[in-house]
This record gives C-alpha cells, structure tokens and sequence, in this order.
C-alpha cells in the first residue's frame, strides 16, 4: 500500500527536477562561473538531507544556509563542501564556526571588527568569510557609506575571499533599481579589488538575477527557489522542471443544495444542487488558510474550485461538474504541481511560491523520486 492509499495525502518531491534544473542553470552561465545553492530553511522545506546530496553530485561546492545551526546539520552532511552563514557572525558563535568550518557573511561594521579581533584564531589558508555590501534593499549588508569608509579608513578591510549583495527586484526584469545595485556593486568590487592582493569571488545575482543577463553573473551565483521549481521569470513561462507534487485522495462527498453554506464561518452558499468533495489536507499540512474560497484543485485536466474555507485538515471543493464515478471517495485530487503549478496556488493565495514551499508541513507522508542515470 504506498502512502496515498494509506494516509490519504502524498507530497513528492523529484530529486531528478532538482538535478535537471542545476544542470539547466549551470548550462546559462559561462564556463567558470560558479553556481552555489542556497538551501537555508531546510533547502525551502523540501529536506537538505534529501537536496544537498544531489546538488553535490551534479558538481555544487559552495552552500549557503541562514542559521549556524543550518550550517551545522550541512556539516555534518558533507564534510568537503564550503558552507556560508548569511545571518553573520553573533558574539559568542566564534569558536562553533571554527569547529564546523563556517564562513560567516559578514552584514555589518560590529561583525567586521568581531571578526577581526578574533583573526588570528583562524587559519586563512583554509578559512574565509563573505562581506555583504548593500546595494540598495537597506536589509542586510554595510553601507556604501561604510564601504569607502573601511577601504580607505585606518583598520584596513578585513581578510574576506567574497563580495556579496542582493537584488531587490530581481524578478522585475524593467524596475530601475536592477541597474542602480548593478552599477553600485561594480564600483564597490572594483574598489575592494583594488586595496587586496587576494583572490576576490563577487556574487550579486539570486535566481532571478541569473536571467536579467550575463553582466549579474560575476564570479558566482547564489540560486535557490529556481533550484526548486519556482518560476524565476514570472512575465514569462516557467523554464524550471517541477519539482512538487501534493496530491489527495477525496474522503468524502456530500450532497448539498440551497440554502445551505459550506465550511466555517458559512462562507460559500451553493447556488443550486453541488456536489462537494472534502480532501484531507488543510493549512496544518501547508495549504495554507489564504487559498480559502481561491483557485481549484484538479481531478485530471479538469479545475474543481476550492469552495469554503480551508481548514486546519481538509478543504473542500466543488466536484459538481465532474462525472460522479471521477469524483467518487478515492479519486486523486492534484493540489500543488502537475495541472496546478506552485506559482499559481502561491497568486492565489495572496503570497510567494517560496511561501508556499517553507511551510509544507511534515504531517503529509512524502515521496522522493530519483531516475539514477
Ligand atoms: C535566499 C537568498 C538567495 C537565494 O534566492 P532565490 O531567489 O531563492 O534564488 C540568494 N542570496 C541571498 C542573500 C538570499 O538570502
């Protein structure tokens, strides 16, 4: 009996999309451009114990997580792979680095001098850290105000082996502010560049950044939600394999005609005789609250709309223009992936495809599927 049948709900995740779409990636950078995944929040939900052997195998060296205690369990993963903190460097958290050979992403001037008071504790042949000079999100990352400042101030800059900073709109391919953080982050490098005798890797694109052209590129990529599945050129078609496939089986169907609501808070009124479907997956497994009463799930091809409101473990939808020996206890109901790509449940719903994925729960049984080659 596979877990459908047993537990009423599946979600699979196809570690062979994953591998398609780094080699996809790596294909539409020029040979020697490094592209490094980015798997914080347990590689978005879908399992770094499962994600990470798979990217290693397609040829990643270089992870980025958001937590030292990501950057931990990656560790204890694989022992070869360089592995970058992007939360930065906390007093107090020195020596766990150390140990677990953790590059922190240095965000601002307090980290930088923890950092180098604390140099001589490492050994630079074997040990780096990033910079993260901000552009233009005004998120993480020191100023470009502390950047002039730190070249050319009297402490001199700290021994770090990449130049870092992210894009805000990245998946907005027109928005002004591409070229402005484009246009900073040259100058800042150039800068840097010229006060070290080190080797320098500079990283400004994400996944998106990858397609606003080969002048994001630098030295390195960080990609994560592409890596996934997630359509990283939303005004056009996706170019990623899906990766993502929640599916459920229908418990029950009822029979209802006016005047009578479905779900709490009474919030679809049928309009004449329907014929409603309760699937077992509600916002507890991840389909979350905001899709209530929004978009369809899918039996075959064909859309069977959300009616009422999701609840903590069930939605239910209305199957009435389905033919009742397709809609039946038992019948396979597609939520995330196949008909239903995960961007468009993420619009439904109000939010991001990456949403979507952080909070799969782990209450859904999940199936990971691999072709070796
Ligand atoms: C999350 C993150 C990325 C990856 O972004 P995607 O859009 O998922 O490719 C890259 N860089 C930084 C700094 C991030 O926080």
């Amino acid at each position: 009996m596979n877990e459908l049948e047993r537990v009423g709900a599946e979600l699979t995740i196809d570690l062979s999309a994953v591998r398609q779409n780094f080699r996809s990636l790596s294909n539409q950078l020029k040979p020697g451009i490094e592209l490094a995944a980015v798997v914080k929040a347990d590689a978005y939900g879908l399992g770094v114990k499962k994600i990470v052997p798979v990217l290693t195998s397609s040829g990643c060296r270089t992870f980025f997580v958001s937590t030292l205690d990501e950057g931990v369990v990656l560790r204890e993963l694989d022992e070869n792979v360089t592995i970058f903190i992007l939360n930065g460097l906390l007093p107090g958290q020195i020596k766990e680095y150390i140990n677990n050979r953790l590059y922190p992403v240095l965000n601002t001037m307090d980290q930088i001098d923890y950092w180098q008071k604390n140099q001589n504790k490492f050994d630079f042949s074997r040990y780096s850290a990033a910079l993260h000079l901000d552009t233009g999100m005004n998120r993480y990352g020191i100023s470009q105000l502390e950047i002039s400042n730190l070249v050319s101030g009297p402490h001199g800059h700290p021994s770090v082996s990449l130049l870092m900073s992210h894009l805000a709109c990245a998946d907005e391919p027109t928005h002004p502010l591409n070229a402005v953080q484009l246009s900073r982050f040259h100058s800042n490098v150039k800068l840097y560049k010229s006060r070290v005798r080190n080797a320098l890797t500079a990283s400004l694109a994400n996944s998106s950044g990858i397609f606003l052209g080969s002048e994001y590129h630098f030295n390195m990529v960080r990609v994560g939600a592409a890596l996934f599945g997630i359509n990283p050129t939303p005004s056009h078609s996706n170019p990623m394999s899906q990766v993502v496939n929640l599916k459920a089986k229908i418990a029950q169907v009822a029979v209802v005609d006016t005047p009578m609501t479905v779900g709490y808070g009474a919030s679809h009124r049928v309009q004449g005789p329907t014929r409603v479907a309760t699937v077992p997956v509600g916002y507890a497994d991840g389909y979350i609250r905001s899709l209530s009463c929004r978009g369809c799930a899918f039996i075959g091809k064909k859309c069977v709309p959300v009616i009422g409101r999701v609840s903590m473990d069930a939605i239910t939808v209305d199957v009435s223009s389905v033919p009742l020996e397709e809609s039946k206890p038992g019948t396979t109901v597609h939520l995330i992936g196949g008909p239903r790509p995960i961007d468009d449940v993420a619009k439904d719903a109000g939010t991001i495809g990456y949403e979507i994925l952080t909070r799969l729960s782990n209450r859904i049984p999940r199936n990971y599927l691999w072709d070796s080659e």
